[in-house]
């Protein structure tokens, strides 16, 4: 994928179009129709999905979404739009423990949606749109309010028929990727045509207002301006009355506004003390990178170039920087090292700096093979911001291009040791273990990593494989004991998914 400055996911080599984030399973964002005859949240509401199977059916649509042309790779987007998830969801009453994976969708459109599993995907037309931190996590927190309040376990199973026939094929298409030699994501594949036809699950109007009333509770109590909510509001508003606005417009088909909402979070700001929030440097940075990685075709590419251009002008600080970081970016992925260098200076200028910068600026020297200089700026810049996926990241990828194999799988174990959560380490593990010609090690890393984003059939085939090729006893009967423990995973996945149907 040209867009993608990391190949991080190229060894996932098959991409099934299925048109799966436009699925029936995704939640939009803020305002959701209603459709006829769904009870309202409060109502008594027999089934719910059990979290287990919540969480199953949320990494097997999140599997395939991984490799959708539109999920974007990036790991500064991810980590950033993460950790906002995590700061928000710390600070909600029901929040302790809930997973929250934050994403970034490649789509102009002003949108969000929530995930079965604690997934929520963000449309880069959002932030790109959004003037302040703010109003990007008051989207961000409505996400997370859905998942917090089981809003999305619960209208799955709501005794609609779509909802109803939506599941079945969903847990039918599950339990035929799990059966044997099947691959999961063959089985969503399947899940993904069937959902395609559906009609697209709706929350009641209850339900968004709970939402917004977490969502809003999060916000303040994380420290972001609940007035963020009522821009994004408006924001929403004015721009579906803008008849020329692309993005408007959509949003208009697809989420109607309630003017009940917008009044409720108002009444709610009306009286609260004026608050000093500061956008963190990154949002503005990420924000920056979005509008470049949306910016598709070259119309699009030099209707962006000439905005940056006049924000260099027209602002200053971190806004002034992020504009040049952009026109870096740009021009990197284009291949214009020069300019990019001048531009990515530019963003340095009085002396600023961050990850974003700092990574940019090492996968310039990449491109310009320039091993030794990239390797001593992603060693200083991890020094300085320790806690950076996306220097971590550049750091592997110029240990592997300069082939240091063994020093790329030696600070892959430490990035592990500290993000235990990130499945992406282990695959590019993999990549290097198989470089060096270690075929079991290389096996049983891919087998990790299939095993963290819960493809488990594909899981036990690469430790597998490692088994047979093994010629050490003590490595074998240790495999034996993990592939025994996966087939056990599977084998109560399947019963899970029975159960469900069976009911
Ligand atoms: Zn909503």
């Amino acid at each position: 994928m040209d867009d993608h400055p990391v190949h991080i996911w190229n060894r996932l080599s098959f991409r099934i179009a299925v048109g799966l984030l436009a699925g029936a399973l995704l939640m939009p964002a803020i305002g959701h129709a209603q459709p006829m005859g769904i009870p309202t949240i409060g109502a008594a509401s027999g089934a719910e999905l059990s979290p287990a199977l919540e969480t199953l059916l949320g990494d097997a649509l999140m599997e395939q979404g991984r490799r959708d042309p539109t999920y974007i790779a990036a790991p500064e987007v991810n980590q950033y739009l993460t950790d906002m998830g995590h700061k928000l969801v710390s600070h909600a009453p029901a929040g302790q423990g809930q997973r929250i994976t934050v994403f970034g969708i490649r789509d102009p459109q002003i949108n969000a949606f929530a995930m079965p599993g604690g997934y929520v995907g963000i449309h880069s037309g959002l932030i790109a749109s959004s003037q302040s931190e703010a109003e990007l996590a008051s989207v961000v927190a409505h996400e997370i309010a859905h998942v917090l309040q089981r809003h999305i376990a619960r209208g799955m199973t709501q005794s609609s028929q779509s909802n109803t026939v939506l599941i079945a094929s969903m847990v039918g298409a599950l339990l035929a990727g799990l059966a044997g030699s099947g691959d999961l994501a063959m089985g969503v594949a399947a899940f993904g045509q069937a959902a395609a036809v559906d009609r697209q699950l709706g929350f009641s109007r209850n339900a968004e207002q709970e939402a917004d009333r977490v969502g809003f509770e999060m916000m303040r109590n994380a420290g972001y301006d609940p007035r963020g909510m009522v821009r994004m509001f408006n924001r929403l508003t004015n721009a579906s009355r803008l008849n020329e606005s692309p993005a408007g417009g959509a949003y208009h088909s697809t989420h109607p506004q309630s003017v009940q909402r917008i009044s409720d979070i108002e009444n709610r700001v009306r009286n609260m003390p004026a608050m000093q929030a500061v956008d963190s440097d990154s949002f503005w940075y990420v924000r920056a990178l979005l509008r470049v990685l949306q910016a598709r075709g070259a119309q699009a590419q030099r209707q962006l170039v000439d905005s940056l251009n006049y924000e260099t002008q027209q602002t200053s600080g971190v806004q002034q920087s992020a504009a040049w970081y952009g026109l870096a970016y740009a021009a990197w992925q284009r291949k214009a090292l020069q300019e990019a260098d001048t531009a990515l200076d530019n963003a340095r200028d009085s002396g600023r700096d961050s990850p974003q910068i700092s990574r940019l600026s090492v996968l310039l020297a990449l491109a310009q093979e320039d091993y030794a200089g990239a390797q001593e700026q992603a060693q200083a810049a991890s020094t300085r911001w320790p806690e950076d996926q996306g220097l971590a990241l550049a750091m592997v990828e110029t240990l592997q291009k300069s082939n240091k194999d063994q020093q790329a799988i030696d600070a892959l174990e430490q990035y592990i040791k500290h993000w235990p959560e990130i499945a992406q380490f282990h695959q590019l593990q993999a990549q290097s273990y198989e470089r060096l010609g270690q075929q079991v090690q290389a096996r049983q890393a891919m087998g990790r990593y299939y095993e963290m984003v819960g493809a488990l059939p594909s899981a036990v085939e690469q430790l597998r494989q490692a088994r047979n090729l093994s010629q050490d006893f003590y490595a074998q009967s240790e495999l034996d004991v993990r592939i025994r423990t996966l087939r056990e995973r599977l084998d109560s996945q399947r019963a899970l998914l029975e159960r469900f149907k069976a009911s």
